[in-house]
C-alpha cells in the first residue's frame, strides 16, 4: 500500500488535544468548571497541540500559556461593543481567499485551519468556510495579484499557511514566481513557536530557493513559549536568509507587565527572532476577559521603551477599519508642542 511520508508535525496536529475533558485530565484544572468550558469549546473549539502543554504548569488557571487556550464560561457573555467581526473584513475581500486592505501588500488565506485554537483570535466567527477556495480558487487570487502592479508582496496568512503540507506551498509560490511585480513573500504563522518541528529542512531549502525575499512573522506572547533550545531551530533560518519578525498580541493577565514584555523580546532575540508589533486586542465576541485599556497598553509600551534598546521595542498598533495602515498608538502625555 502506498501512503505518503507523514512528518512527525503533521502527526503531531492530528493528535492535538480537542476535548476539553482530556485537557482538564492531563493539566489537573478544577472539574467545576468544565461544563461551562465545553459550552464555550462548541462556539470556537479548543485544540491545542500536546507538546506545549509541556510548557505549561499544572493546575494552575492562570498559567500564561494555559489562558490563551483555555475555554471558559466568560467567552459566552454577549457585550457590547465587541463584534464578531471587528476589523470588517468582509469589505475588503474582492476574491475568496485574498485580503487587499493595504498599499503594495495582499494578504492570502489558502486555509481557515490553525494549529492552536487561541482564544483572543479576532478570526474565530470569520467565515472561513465561504473564503477558503482550495487550489480550485488559486487562479481569482493569482489574477486578482497580477491585475494589480502596485501590489508586490504577498503575505500567507491565515488560519495559519503552515498547516498546509510543504508541496501545496511550494506549488502556490511556483504560481506567484511567474507574477513579475512581486518581490516579497510573507509568511505569517503562530506554529514555528507552538510546533517547531514544522520548521523542516525541506521548508527552509523551499523558502531559500525561491526568487522573493522572505520574511517569517512568528506569533509569541510569552517568555515561556520559547525555549532556548529555539535558538536551533530559528538561526538556519536566518542563515537561509529569511527574515525573522514577531507579533503579539497584548493580553490581560497573560503578558501584561512591563517584567514579561521586556523579556519577551529578549528571549526573541536571543532565539533569532526580532519584535515587529505588538497589537491592542481585537474587540471579538467572547475575548473581553483579555481586554486592556489603550491608556493601559501605551503606559506598559513606553515602559518597555524606557528598557529596551530601540530594535527590540515592537510598535504598538491597534486596527481601525477603513484606515489604510495599523495605527500607532503613542501616549501623547510628553509633547510639548
Ligand atoms: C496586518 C495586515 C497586513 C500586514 O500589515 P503590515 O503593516 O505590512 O505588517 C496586510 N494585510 C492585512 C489585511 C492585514 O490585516
Ligand atoms: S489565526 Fe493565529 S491567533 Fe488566530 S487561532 Fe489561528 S494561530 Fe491563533
Amino acid at each position: 500500500m502506498h501512503t505518503d511520508k507523514m512528518y512527525p508535525w503533521q502527526t503531531a496536529m492530528i493528535q492535538a488535544i480537542t476535548d476539553p475533558a482530556e485537557l482538564w485530565d492531563l493539566l489537573e484544572l478544577p472539574p467545576a468548571i468544565l461544563d461551562e468550558a465545553k459550552k464555550a469549546a462548541r462556539l470556537f473549539p479548543l485544540k491545542v497541540p500536546r507538546r506545549f502543554l509541556e510548557r505549561m504548569e499544572k493546575g494552575n488557571l492562570n498559567d500564561p500559556l494555559l489562558r490563551q487556550i483555555l475555554p471558559i464560561g466568560e467567552e459566552l457573555a454577549i457585550l457590547p461593543g465587541y463584534d464578531a467581526d471587528p476589523l470588517q473584513e468582509n469589505q475588503v475581500n474582492p476574491v475568496p481567499g485574498l485580503l487587499h486592505k493595504y498599499h503594495g501588500r495582499a494578504l492570502v488565506t489558502l486555509t481557515g485551519t490553525c494549529g492552536i485554537h487561541c482564544r483572543y483570535c479576532f478570526r474565530r466567527y470569520f467565515p472561513y468556510a465561504d473564503n477558503i477556495t482550495g487550489s480550485k480558487g488559486w487562479g481569482r487570487i493569482l489574477d486578482y495579484l497580477a491585475s494589480d502592479p502596485s501590489i508586490v508582496e504577498v503575505i500567507l496568512s491565515g488560519g495559519d499557511p503552515l498547516v498546509l503540507p510543504d508541496n501545496t506551498l511550494k506549488q502556490f509560490i511556483a504560481a506567484l514566481e511567474t507574477i513579475p511585480q512581486l518581490k516579497r513573500l510573507r509568511i505569517h504563522s503562530r506554529l514555528p513557536i507552538v510546533l517547531p518541528e514544522r520548521i523542516t529542512l525541506e521548508w527552509v531549502n523551499m523558502m531559500a530557493a525561491t526568487r522573493f525575499q522572505t520574511i517569517l512573522v512568528t506569533h509569541c506572547n510569552h517568555p515561556n513559549e520559547l525555549a532556548l533550545e529555539l535558538a536551533r531551530v530559528f538561526m538556519p533560518l536566518r542563515h537561509a536568509g529569511i527574515m525573522l519578525l514577531n507579533q503579539s498580541v497584548l493580553l490581560k493577565q497573560v503578558n501584561d507587565t512591563v517584567e514579561t514584555l521586556v523579556k519577551l523580546s529578549e528571549q526573541l532575540f536571543a532565539v533569532g527572532i526580532q519584535p515587529y508589533y505588538l497589537h491592542v486586542l481585537d474587540k471579538v465576541q467572547g475575548a473581553a476577559q483579555f481586554d486592556l485599556t489603550r491608556q493601559t497598553a501605551s503606559q506598559l509600551h513606553w515602559e518597555m521603551t524606557k528598557k529596551l534598546p530601540g530594535y527590540l521595542v515592537p510598535k504598538l498598533v491597534c486596527e481601525q477599519p477603513g484606515m489604510p495602515a495599523k495605527l500607532p498608538i503613542v501616549s501623547s502625555d510628553f509633547y510639548t508642542d
